[in-house]
């Protein structure tokens, strides 16, 4: 028998960067940015590794290590962040939605 075609969806994203105020850090911290199109951006902070989207942090894994690997990877989306375009956002987020530019 033949397996059904699997579709994956996943959706595209747009990485941002800024320069906020961690309330975790209690000061001002790089923060990573990950945008897609039907969700609001999810901010990591570089500092601490808590993550916010539309305001409201991420509940914390319960496990060792969390932390280290979180601010790891935040760094690491800083970095990459820097390939793209802020001017671009806008124009990226139309075309996510289906509108013509
Ligand atoms: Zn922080």
């Amino acid at each position: 028998m033949r397996q059904p075609p699997v579709a994956v969806c996943r959706p595209s994203a747009f990485l941002l960067r800024q320069i906020a105020f961690c309330p975790t850090c209690e000061r001002r911290r790089r923060f990573a940015g990950r945008d897609c199109a039907w969700y609001g951006p999810t901010w990591t902070c570089c500092g601490c590794g808590d993550a916010w989207t539309d305001g409201e942090r991420h509940p914390r894994p319960f496990r060792r290590g969390w932390r280290a690997e979180a601010i790891a990877a935040a760094k690491l989306q800083w970095r990459a962040a820097a390939l793209f375009a802020r001017s671009y956002h806008g124009r990226w987020l139309r075309e996510q939605l289906g509108e013509r530019w």
